[in-house]
């Protein structure tokens, strides 16, 4: 982190969809508690009804149940289909660490995730606070709402 001096930037680009598809998104997406109750919220239907239909038991963890094809089920046209209710994983990314990873660790590391995500060092500036508050978990920053 001591690298980012003056922020860095990112921006979901529209009609790219490329880390929800199962060719290209590495892992599941697992969901914290708020998740399912933000998503059911959106969706219009009872948290326990959301969690029959969209989620499974992952390595211990709840995530959701991807698709026939292995891409994420709510992608619809290249676009995420739960975009302002989307799991904190998907929110937070390229900031929150998975699996110890974390593309903001080096320079090298995030000139590496500019080669998989076009959204990455474009768009919206974050602060170096605000890329460690969203790295907490944190909305007090304004880095997103959990
Ligand atoms: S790869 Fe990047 S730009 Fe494409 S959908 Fe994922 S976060 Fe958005
Ligand atoms: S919830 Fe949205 S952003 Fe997350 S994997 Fe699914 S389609 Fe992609």
């Amino acid at each position: 982190m001591d690298w980012i001096l003056r922020g860095l930037r990112f921006e979901c680009q529209p009609d790219c969809g490329k880390c929800c598809t199962s060719e290209l998104r590495e892992g599941s997406v697992f969901l914290e508690p708020n998740d399912v109750e933000r998503l059911a919220r959106y969706l219009g239907v009872a948290p326990r009804e959301f969690a029959r239909h969209y989620t499974a038991d992952e390595f211990g963890e709840l995530a959701l149940v991807m698709g026939d094809d292995g891409s994420c089920r709510f992608l619809q046209a290249g676009r995420c289909g739960v975009h302002e209710a989307r799991p904190l994983q998907c929110r937070a990314y390229p900031f929150l660490p998975e699996d110890g990873f974390t593309p903001v660790e080096s320079p090298y590391t995030w000139r590496r995730e500019k080669e998989f995500c076009p959204g990455v060092g474009k768009g919206r500036l974050y602060r170096k606070e605000e890329i460690a508050g969203i790295m907490r978990g944190r909305k007090d920053v304004g880095g997103f709402d959990v």
